[in-house]
C-alpha cells in the first residue's frame, strides 16, 4: 500500500487533477491520497489558501470580505464545471465555506485554522467526487472521522501519539480513500492547522499511521536538487537522500518538503519518494534511512538561508562559570525564544536564533537579563545573518571539505562569520552577510560540482 500527497500546483486546476487522478489509479497500491489546496496555476496567482486567509482577515476586521469569498467559491466552481462535476458539488462547496464564516468563534486563531483548512478539506471533496464519476470506489474521509488529533496549536499544531492508532481503521476502507491534508482536530473538537506547507506532514502521519511500503510525495519538479534551481542554473538532480540529510537541507531552505515532515515515517523507516505530477515516469528523489550510493562526491546539497540573528556574548573566564549556558538559554525561554545553533569559544559564546521571533522589546528585556543576571563582560546582537548549510553522509570522516569550502568563499571575498559542524558531520553551517548567501551557494556548488551556473536573476 502506497499513501500519495499531492501539492497545491497538482491541484490548480481540473487538468493537474486529472493528472492527479490518473497517477491514483494507474497503481491499485495507491489507496490513500492526501490533497492539498488548490495552488498557483501561474506565477503572479494566488493560492486558494492566502485567498482563504486574506477572507478571514477581513471577515476579523470587520472589512468587505465578500468579494474574496466569492472569488474562492469561483476558483472551485471553474475547476467544478471542468471537470463536468454535478452542480451539486459546487452548491455543497460555497454552503460548507459560508457556514465556515457564519459559524460562531471565540478567538482569532481557531476561526483562522477553519478558514485556512477549507482549502483542502473541499479540495479532497472535488477529487473524491471526481474519481468516483470516472468509475472509481472512492471515500473522502475527514480527519475528524478517524481521529486525526492535533495539539491546540493553531496553525502551528503537532500530531498527538494516539492518531496514529485511530488511524489505522483507514486500512479497513475498500476503493481509493481521499484525506485533506493540513489539518486536523483538537481533543476538544477545533479544527487546528500545522504551519504553512503541512499537507506533507498529514502524508507522513498518515504513511506511518499505516505503515505503508513508501510515502509518494508528488509535486512540479523531477527531483530534489543539490542547489536551489533559483541561484544554479540546471543544477545536479538528486537520487538518494537519507532522512537526515533531507531534514538538514529542509531546515536551511530546502522548500520541497516541509521540515516536519519526516518525523513519523521516520520513526518506522518508510521511505519517501518525491516525484513530479507532471512527469510520472521520472523516478524522482528517494529518501531512505540509509544510502548505498553516491558517496564519490562529499556533498549531497548545499542550502542557503536568510533572517537569523546571533547573540554574542563576552564573559573574561566564562569557561569555568558552570551553568552560564543553561542560565542563558533559560532566559531565551522565559522570552519564547527558540534557539537555533550555539557555537562558543573559551570567554565568548553566540547564540542563533531566527530574526522573526525577536521584536525590539524581546531584544531589550534579553540584552538586560544577560547583562544584569549573567554579569557579563558585553552582549551584542548582530543581525543580517545567513546560514549556508553543507550537507551530505558523504562528509564523514572525509579530509578537507571545511577547507575547500572556506577556500571557495575566500576566493569570491565572502567573509564568514562562524562555522559550525555537528559531531554527526553530515553537515556543516557557514555564518555569512545575508547579502552574500546567493554567492556562497554559487561558490560552494562551482567548487564541488565544477560545471554550476549562475542564474540571471
Ligand atoms: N495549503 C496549505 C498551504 O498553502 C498547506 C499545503 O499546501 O501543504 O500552506
Amino acid at each position: 500500500m502506497k499513501v500519495c500527497k499531492f501539492g497545491g500546483t497538482s491541484m490548480a486546476n481540473a487538468e493537474q487533477i486529472r493528472k492527479v487522478c490518473q497517477i491514483v489509479t494507474s497503481d491499485p497500491e495507491r489507496k490513500v491520497v492526501v490533497v492539498s489546496a488548490p495552488g498557483k496555476r501561474f506565477d503572479k496567482d494566488t493560492k486558494i489558501t492566502d485567498m482563504l486567509i486574506d477572507c478571514a482577515e477581513k471577515y476579523l476586521k470587520n472589512k468587505d470580505y465578500e468579494s474574496i469569498l466569492s472569488s474562492i467559491v469561483l476558483r472551485y466552481s471553474e475547476i467544478a464545471r471542468d471537470l463536468n462535476l454535478d452542480d451539486e458539488v459546487m452548491r455543497d462547496i460555497e454552503s460548507n465555506l459560508r457556514t465556515r464564516v457564519q459559524m460562531g468563534y471565540d478567538s482569532d486563531a481557531k476561526f483562522l485554522d477553519r478558514m485556512k483548512a477549507a482549502g483542502e478539506d473541499n479540495a479532497a471533496r472535488l477529487v473524491a467526487q471526481y474519481l468516483r464519476k470516472i468509475g472509481h470506489r472512492t471515500h473522502y474521509v475527514n480527519p475528524k472521522d478517524v481521529g486525526l488529533f492535533l495539539s491546540d496549536e493553531f496553525g502551528n499544531a503537532r500530531v498527538l501519539p494516539q492518531s496514529f492508532k485511530n488511524l489505522t481503521k483507514l486500512k479497513e476502507m475498500d476503493g481509493i480513500v481521499v484525506f485533506p491534508g493540513f489539518f486536523g482536530y483538537s481533543l476538544s473538537g477545533d479544527v487546528v492547522t500545522f504551519s504553512r506547507g503541512g499537507s506533507d506532514i498529514t502524508g507522513s502521519i498518515l504513511s506511518a499511521a499505516l505503515e505503508v511500503q513508501v510515502y509518494e510525495n508528488f509535486t512540479d519538479v523531477d527531483s530534489v536538487f543539490v542547489a536551489n534551481p533559483r541561484i544554479i542554473k540546471n543544477p545536479a538532480a538528486i537520487s538518494e537522500l537519507t532522512y537526515r540529510e533531507m531534514r538538514e537541507l529542509s531546515y536551511a531552505g530546502f522548500t520541497v518538503l516541509h521540515e516536519e515532515t519526516l518525523e513519523p515515517v521516520f520513526q518506522r523507516g518508510i521511505p519517501v519518494n518525491i516525484r513530479n505530477t507532471n512527469n510520472p515516469d521520472a523516478p524522482g528523489t528517494l529518501i531512505t534511512p540509509v544510502r548505498s550510493q553516491g558517496f564519490d562526491i562529499p556533498l549531497s546539497g548545499i542550502a542557503g538561508d536568510k533572517g537569523f540573528c546571533s547573540i554574542n556574548i563576552n564573559k573574561y573566564m566564562m569557561n569555568r562559570e558552570i551553568g552560564f549556558g543553561r542560565k542563558v538559554l533559560q532566559i531565551l525561554e522565559e522570552e519564547f525564544v527558540p534557539f537555533e545553533h550555539m557555537p562558543s569559544g573559551i570567554d565568548d559564546i553566540s547564540i542563533i536564533v531566527r530574526t522573526q521571533h525577536l521584536d525590539s522589546d524581546k531584544k531589550s528585556r534579553i540584552m538586560e537579563r544577560i547583562s544584569k543576571e549573567l554579569r557579563v563582560d558585553s552582549v551584542s546582537f548582530e543581525y543580517d545573518l545567513a546560514l549556508v548549510m553543507v550537507v551530505g553522509e558523504g562528509m564523514k570522516h572525509r579530509i578537507g571539505v571545511t577547507t575547500r569550502v572556506s577556500k571557495a568563499l575566500a576566493e569570491k571575498s565572502i567573509n564568514i562569520r562562524m562555522i559550525n559542524q555537528g559531531s554527526s558531520e553530515v553537515s556543516i553551517m557557514f555564518g555569512v552577510n545575508e547579502a552574500d548567501v546567493d554567492r556562497a551557494v554559487i561558490a560552494i556548488y562551482e567548487e564541488f560540482f565544477a560545471d554550476g551556473n549562475e542564474c540571471e536573476n
